[in-house]
């Protein structure tokens, strides 16, 4: 199979898409609250003659094509709790809502992979679902949700696509994760007790503070000394509080921070590592420490066999100097949990524009470039036709 998009309908077609990212960049919802755009959406589909079936509160998918081999492409829903400053006429018209992570347009996108798609139904070799997720950007997401209420089990599908905007790289340009694309994260919270003295008489407390300081300085030591080097992490302690005047130790600090890394072992043995450490120097204070350890999403790993149809598919359609290898990023992302499903593959696309300053993702300025519109549907049906040809061929 070989579906392209003519080039006489290319334009409409990107017109078309500017006016439902926008309409949906106007009204934001958060995670698991996306009613109206969900509503929205599925207006647009029916008018495709494309039918929806609702998974997992405001999730739904749309399947399209008969029998065969099966595929899916995701896309997220849900905005976030920031104020736009953007000063745009299509500005978020919801107070302190905006969609500042690009899921506006990832949706805009998977609507014109429908429409091309549904257009080109007959011509489909096997099946494409598309999944529209609620929930991204709050824990525990809606991907393993939907997955726990088998969207991909009941269409049997057998690799999962996704694309993200990443306002740092020029518009159009396409960066690939060759496996590790994003880390797990562990969301940490610690809780030093010790006992309240005057500054001038420490020997009648047990000094929280001090206890405090030197746990954030010996965890450092975990990454630097317990962990292979070759194997990323990081550890961040971004809050500290305690005590509130200059002369009465506090009798309890809290602190909050971070844990990233893309290996499920070390992420573990690092777990382990800072509740054993934070309570052991926090005895050598005569201070009692607790640290409660909140898991966010695992790590997500693109699988060769998927990073390669996502490669291929580029190169066919657009320059080779436009195609880039991506870094791996400490960031996080719940699509990991379809990544650990079955084989994925989780890319960027730019949207910076040239000469303007860049923000990035989640910033109350982000203003993406909407090229990424029609230049993303044009990559996912060349990701269909590769993937569902691999398929094809390799049962024959
Ligand atoms: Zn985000
Ligand atoms: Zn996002």
């Amino acid at each position: 199979m070989n579906i392209k998009i003519q080039k006489n309908i290319e334009d409409s077609l990107q017109a078309e898409l500017v006016e439902y990212r926008r309409h949906i960049h106007s009204y934001p919802e958060l995670g698991f609250k996306e009613f109206e755009t969900a509503k929205y959406i599925k207006s647009i589909l029916n008018k495709y003659n494309i039918e929806t079936k609702d998974i997992c509160e405001t999730g739904f998918v749309a399947d399209i094509g008969k029998g065969g081999h099966c595929i899916a492409l995701r896309t997220e829903l849900d905005g976030l709790p920031v104020e736009e400053k953007t000063n745009l006429e299509y500005s978020s018209k919801i107070p302190g809502r905006m969609h500042a992570c690009g899921h506006d347009l990832h949706i805009a996108v998977l609507l014109g992979v429908a429409k091309v798609l549904k257009q080109n139904e007959d011509k489909i070799e096997g099946r494409v679902r598309l999944i529209f997720q609620p929930g991204e950007e709050v824990l525990p997401g809606g991907a393993s949700k939907m997955i726990a209420a088998n969207v991909l089990k009941d269409a049997n599908v057998e690799y999962v696509f996704s694309q993200h905007i990443d306002p740092m790289l020029p518009a159009g340009t396409i960066s690939i994760p060759q496996k590790e694309a994003m880390a797990s994260t562990n969301e940490l919270f610690w809780t030093i007790k010790g006992k309240a003295s005057h500054a001038a008489q420490p020997h009648l407390g047990n000094d929280a503070i001090l206890a405090s300081v030197n746990i954030v300085n010996f965890i450092q030591s975990i990454v630097t000394k317990f962990r292979n080097p070759i194997t990323p992490a990081v550890i961040s302690v971004c809050s500290i509080n305690g005590g509130n005047t200059t002369n009465i130790f506090p009798s309890e600090v809290k602190m909050q921070g971070v844990m990233r890394t893309f290996d499920m072992k070390l992420r573990k043995e690092i777990e382990e590592l800072l509740i054993s450490k934070s309570s052991d120097i926090a005895a050598l204070y005569n201070t009692s420490c607790e640290l409660y350890i909140d898991h966010g999403y695992p790590a997500l790993i693109n699988n060769s066999n998927a990073v390669k149809i996502v490669t291929d598919a580029a190169n066919n359609i657009f320059n080779k100097s436009d195609i880039e290898i991506a870094e791996p990023k400490l960031l996080a992302e719940d699509f990991a949990y379809f990544a650990q499903e079955l084989p994925s593959c989780y890319w960027f696309m730019g949207t910076a524009r040239e000469n303007e300053e860049k923000y990035s993702l989640h910033s109350p300025f982000i203003n993406p470039s909407e090229e990424v519109l029609i230049k993303g549907v044009k990559l996912f049906i060349e990701i269909v036709n590769t993937a569902l040809n691999k398929l094809n061929t390799e049962n024959n």
